[in-house]
């Protein structure tokens, strides 16, 4: 093994964990990123003695490799990543290669929306549960470095469609699929078709040994599998009953039904409250009930889970209005649960970098449950194509500040300010995280 090559492309917390795990697993290992790396990384790798460069790929370092591992960030039509496969060199994502090393079983989820609020609940049964067990993937440390480095029996692993892509030999145990609506299409050729391809991939060489649990009424899902023919055992979640479903909501109790067993709690006991984290409950219960965890445990699991930030996340309470902190919600499905949630009338702060969206999906909910509309971004145009003329007050602003202001003027008492945005964040903050941030605290500087 220790005459092949390898080279990561990309420093980031999963490059950087896989250059290691390849390190250690007797490869020659050269890890090139076009930006910076951080210095943590580059501590890393230097402490490993790992070759690497930044703010260059220098192809005669690069296509000399016999495999390469891509950061999920670098798209497939990259210049560099096009030359490797015409040459016929293997690129994987770090979780393909990292598989490789471990035995444990693995738990993966992905999906449209909720990948990381249900990810992180899964995480939280199974350790509960007093289960050796690790957290990776899109959330928390690079799998890779915690495969090259500890020994987990389990992993809860959440897979975005760009690291499926990258993976082929990889079987998840238990694979989770939420919900499949449009998003990055960019990435896809514009294509709806090719995204579902790539979300199916987490059922990709799984056996009757395994477990595929998805939602059932995802028309998406439901069309698809139609055409598939899945080996694992399925076990479908829906909020209405059907003749195979096993976990769903009767007479307001969280029902959930396997073979080995039944396990019914008040809905009004979860910790996530909403239809569409009923739907993250539900899966992460069913996972972790076909894993045998005691159903009690399970139950005070999905009582006691502290939620993630950035989604939907109570802040405060400012004269009778509350603050709502979803800026995690980068496109209209998931703005369309929060709404949905919503118990009181909403000021909704939306907007921020269009990714083509289509608005009529939310637009019903809008119109009843929406007072007044507060556009924050550097172009609007979109949204105000889409909304004016709806008859509600849609104001402009530029800042998070001035968002929140506005909204706090605009909403009345027992009224529910929304960050909700529909969009990414890059036009006028780092990332969603910098854009939940700056909510919180103008909220608190109110
Ligand atoms: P992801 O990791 O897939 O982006 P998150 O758990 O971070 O998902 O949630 C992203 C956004 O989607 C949040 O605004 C959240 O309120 C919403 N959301 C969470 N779960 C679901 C679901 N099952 N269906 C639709 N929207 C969801």
């Amino acid at each position: 093994m220790s005459d092949q090559r390898v080279v990561v492309l990309g420093g980031g917390e999963s490059g950087a964990g896989a250059a290691v795990l390849a390190k250690l697993k007797g490869f020659e290992v050269f890890l090139s990123d076009l930006s910076e790396i951080k210095a943590e990384y580059k501590d890393l790798l230097d402490q490993y003695q790992i070759e690497w460069e930044e703010k260059q790929h220098t192809e005669s370092l690069i296509l000399n490799a016999d495999q390469v591992i891509k950061s999920p960030g670098i798209p497939d039509k990259a210049s560099l990543v096009v030359k490797l496969k015409g040459l016929a060199i293997p690129v994987l994502s770090e979780i393909e290669f990292a598989g490789r090393y471990t035995n444990a079983k693995m738990i993966c989820i992905t999906g449209s929306n909720g990948k990381t609020t249900t990810t992180m609940l899964v995480y939280h049964i199974l350790r509960n549960a007093g289960l050796n067990v690790g957290l990776a993937g899109n959330v928390g440390q690079s799998f890779a470095l915690q495969v090259a480095t500890k020994s987990f029996d389990y992993y809860v692993l959440e897979l975005s469609s760009f690291q499926l892509d990258g993976m082929s030999e990889f079987k998840a145990d238990i694979a989770i699929l939420l919900n499949i609506t449009p998003d990055h299409l960019d990435r896809y050729d514009y294509q709806f078709q090719n995204y579902i391809d790539s979300k199916f991939r987490i059922t990709q060489n799984q056996t009757e040994d395994d477990a595929f649990i998805f939602w059932e009424n995802d028309p998406v899902i439901r069309l698809e599998l139609e055409k598939r023919n899945i080996k694992s055992a399925m076990y479908p979640f829906a909020i209405e009953r059907k003749e195979k479903t096993n976990a769903f909501v009767e007479n307001d109790e969280l029902i959930i039904k396997t073979l080995k067993t039944l396990l019914t709690m008040p809905t009004a006991e979860l910790a996530l409250q909403g239809m569409h984290n009923t739907y993250n409950s539900m899966a992460a219960g069913l996972a972790a009930s076909i894993m045998n965890v005691r159903k009690e445990s399970i139950r005070q699991s999905l009582q006691d889970f502290q939620g993630v930030e950035h989604r939907l996340e109570y802040v405060a309470t400012v004269k009778n209005v509350r603050f709502i902190n979803d800026s995690k919600a980068t496109n209209v499905n998931s703005c369309w649960y929060a709404l949905q949630s919503m118990k009181s009338p909403v000021v909704l702060i939306m907007g921020g970098t269009d990714k083509g969206n289509d608005y009529t999906e939310i637009e019903e909910l809008v119109s009843n449950k929406v007072k007044a509309l507060v556009f924050m971004g550097i172009d609007n145009a979109p949204l105000h194509r889409f909304f004016d003329g709806k008859l509600k007050p849609c104001v402009d602003v530029t800042s998070m500040e001035q968002a929140v202001h506005e909204a706090y003027r605009l909403a009345e008492s027992g009224d529910t300010v929304l960050l909700s945005p529909c969009c990414a964040s890059f036009d006028l903050f780092v990332n969603y995280e910098d854009r939940g941030k700056q909510f919180k605290l103008s909220v608190r500087n109110l």
